[in-house]
């Protein structure tokens, strides 16, 4: 394996992006960069952006695109990230966000090693979102039948594990719906630029995590 790699990773709600980009990030020792992470941590902590951000998360809506990219732009640009890479999780998920990566992305030298798609069929999205429970504090993903050891305290970091606030069916209902709409077109786009790859979601996370290592590293040696 050879340290460092520049990944997007799309797939809808609930097909395990979150957990698989943690690993990814531990196994190439790169940044997981995941807006939803960055926004859940601004919440947090009561910050005036988190506020604004806040509202849209409620409710399963979007973030407007001005404040995602700004976000996204100053992340990529610090040292790790210019250094090493970055494993983008949760962006770019509408084709204005997606045609600004690919601008920023020449500007700074930076191209992308690989786009990977991991592929759930709704159904199985919505049964794994139902159970899904989350670290507050470093983001660990859990499930009521994968809990924590102890109590649902993190056995990562010891954080509380709660349910996300955005994990009602309403908010579900509108999250696919826009994954839909606005997101799912970014796989043709990225496959017309032949930097795409799919990859089943159904499996153990360590099933998963092989395939997606199989696939960047033939990339990387390509
Ligand atoms: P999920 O993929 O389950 O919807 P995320 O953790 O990726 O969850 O994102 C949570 C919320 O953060 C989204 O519902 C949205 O409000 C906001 N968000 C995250 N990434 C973006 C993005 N690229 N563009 C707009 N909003 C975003
Ligand atoms: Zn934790």
């Amino acid at each position: 394996m050879v340290p460092g790699a520049r990944l997007v990773i799309l797939g809808r709600q609930g097909a395990g992006k979150g957990t698989q980009c943690m690993r990814l990030a531990r196994h190439y020792v790169v940044p997981h960069v995941s807006t939803g992470d960055i926004f859940r941590a601004a919440v947090k902590a009561g910050t005036e952006f988190g506020e604004r951000a806040e509202e849209y998360m409620v409710a399963g809506k979007l973030v407007p695109d001005e404040i995602v990219i700004g976000v996204v732009r100053e992340r990529l640009c610090q040292r790790d990230a210019r250094a090493r890479g970055f494993i983008l999780d949760g962006f770019p998920r509408t084709a204005a966000q997606a045609e600004v990566l690919d601008e920023m992305l020449d500007e700074e030298g930076m191209p992308l090693d690989l786009t990977i798609d991991l592929e759930i069929k709704e159904e199985d999205a919505l049964a794994r979102l139902a159970t899904r429970r989350v670290c507050s504090t470093c983001a660990t993903i859990y499930s009521t039948s994968r809990p924590p050891s102890i109590n649902w305290t993190c056995d990562n970091c010891g954080g509380e594990v709660v349910q996300r606030l955005d994990d009602t069916e309403e908010a579900i209902r509108k999250r696919l719906a826009d994954y839909n709409d606005l997101t799912t077109p970014l796989i043709d786009w990225y496959e017309a630029r032949g930097s795409l790859v799919q990859i089943d979601a159904i499996g153990t996370p360590d099933e998963v995590l092989a395939r997606m290592v199989h696939a960047i590293d033939s990339r990387k040696q390509a």
